[in-house]
């Protein structure tokens, strides 16, 4: 998928809207971003970097290797940032962002 350079997009801090610059942000993935998730407890907990009770369900689960998205969305949302021209502030669109395997900004 391609996306433009620069766009006209809203800017709530200018209310108006401006030329705006598109750059994608590295995909971190959930667990990097969502720390205190259950899952990426369980992650943190297994790599020995935090203490607990229990094993929490980490003999059950098999190999690390062997819990990537099976059966699941086998595209990401893509981490879109906007920096307005005339106040140069950084704006997302996580949740309008386009979802698709490649993304070119052009
Ligand atoms: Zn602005």
């Amino acid at each position: 998928m391609k996306i433009p350079k620069e766009m006209k997009r809203y800017c709530p801090n200018c209310k108006t809207h401006t030329l705006q610059k598109v750059k994608q942000e590295k995909n971190r993935g959930k667990n990097k971003t969502h720390t205190m998730t259950k899952f990426s407890q369980i992650r943190m907990k297994l790599r020995g970097l935090t203490a607990g009770l229990g094993n929490k369900g980490a003999r059950s689960r098999g190999a690390m290797n062997s819990w990537k998205r099976y059966n699941k969305k086998h595209s990401k949302r893509a981490d879109l940032r906007f920096t307005c021209t005339q106040c140069s502030k950084i704006w997302t669109a996580s949740g309008k962002s386009p979802r698709s395997k490649k993304i070119t900004i052009e």
